[in-house]
């Protein structure tokens, strides 16, 4: 008499635990593409076992304007992505990837980093000249088009080549920087940001001329130049006319960058001077002609680590992401985060 009794707690059974085996299933494919957002309920449970192996990053992402959550490895797929030409040589991207990765790791708080300080939930932003540039998988498809799966594998295995490293200075990672194109040596850390750090300094980059931001120009009208410096200088006695007499370079640094520049009886900074006229670096120089002025700019960014170009050059002449770090950042070992 008790045979419908084994019947209906096998029903039970069924109907309780099968739905419970369907929906982990599931979540634990949902955990895999790594796209769930900070403030997800179920994200954490999810971000435990993947944390095992792999931290996350909690990112402000500046076109979705939330904070995302990402496995560290596919953060670094989207900042490679963002920061470094697709089309450049697979060492040269892994050496990006190595850069991006250390940035990342010691900015996050898992590690005893500070975040972001301009967007304390995260430990990290997507902004270019605040934290690090990222882009998502839809961004790269949007620009790549057609040549969206092949960049994307190049990237991937640049990152899948590197996983887990970082550069590290005495078993800590360093503050990274790195830029677009050098003047064909770079800076040193104190040159461009007025704090020394002992892996920084003027290293030789060669095979940059070809780039195309080696060499750029910048016009303004004489009238133009006066008005954008006396906004930020209200007192200078600057005037329109003889510009070639009351501009004057007064130093240079060590790596041939303009230190400081003497405009209308006041001096300025080479660095304060770049970002008054948005030039593209501090290497600049003058030419002077009747009613304008023009600035001619030797190379891409601050100047400071890694140049990207002079990376992928290295890269053609063989040389390993490892040498290439080793070149920009001295003293430096390329190790497993911890
Ligand atoms: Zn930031």
């Amino acid at each position: 008499m008790r045979w419908w009794v084994n019947i209906i707690l096998s029903v039970i059974l069924i109907v309780l635990i099968i739905p419970t085996l369907i929906i982990k299933g599931f979540s634990s494919d949902e955990a895999g593409k790594g796209s769930i957002s900070g403030d997800d309920e179920h994200g954490d449970e999810i971000s435990i076992t993947r944390r095992m192996s792999e931290p996350d990053v909690l990112m402000y992402d500046h076109s979705a304007k939330k904070v995302v959550r990402l496995p560290i490895e596919e953060y670094v797929v989207g900042a490679v992505a963002a920061e470094m030409p697709a089309s450049f040589e697979l060492e040269a991207l892994k050496a990006q990837a190595v850069a991006a990765r250390t940035l990342a790791i010691k900015k996050m708080r898992a590690f005893g980093g500070r975040g972001c300080e301009k967007h304390p939930q995260a430990d990290i932003c997507s902004k270019f000249n605040h934290c690090q540039a990222w882009i998502s998988e839809q961004q790269m498809k949007n620009n790549w088009k057609d040549n969206y799966e092949a960049n994307y594998e190049k990237i991937k295995k640049a990152v899948d080549e590197t996983a887990g490293y970082i550069i590290t200075y005495n078993n800590k990672p360093i503050e990274v920087f790195y830029h677009s194109t050098s003047n064909g040596r770079t800076a040193d850390s104190g040159e461009a940001f007025s704090t020394s750090l002992p892996y920084y300094g003027v290293v030789d980059s060669p095979g940059e001329e070809e780039s195309p931001r080696y060499r750029q120009t910048f016009t303004f009208s004489n009238a133009e130049f006066v008005k954008i410096f006396k906004k930020r200088y209200p007192n200078s006695k600057l005037s329109s006319s003889n510009l070639a007499s009351q501009i004057k370079i007064k130093s240079y640094t060590e790596s041939g960058r303009v230190a400081e520049v003497e405009v209308g009886g006041i001096t300025v900074k080479g660095t304060d001077f770049r970002f008054l006229y948005g030039l593209n670096s501090t290497d600049f120089k003058f030419r002077f002609e009747k009613d304008k002025i023009k600035i001619d700019t030797t190379g891409f960014g601050h100047g400071v680590g890694m140049s990207q170009v002079g990376a992928n050059y290295m890269a053609k002449q063989g040389h390993t992401y490892i040498d290439i770090l080793k070149h920009y950042y001295k003293g430096i070992e390329v190790d497993i985060y911890r």
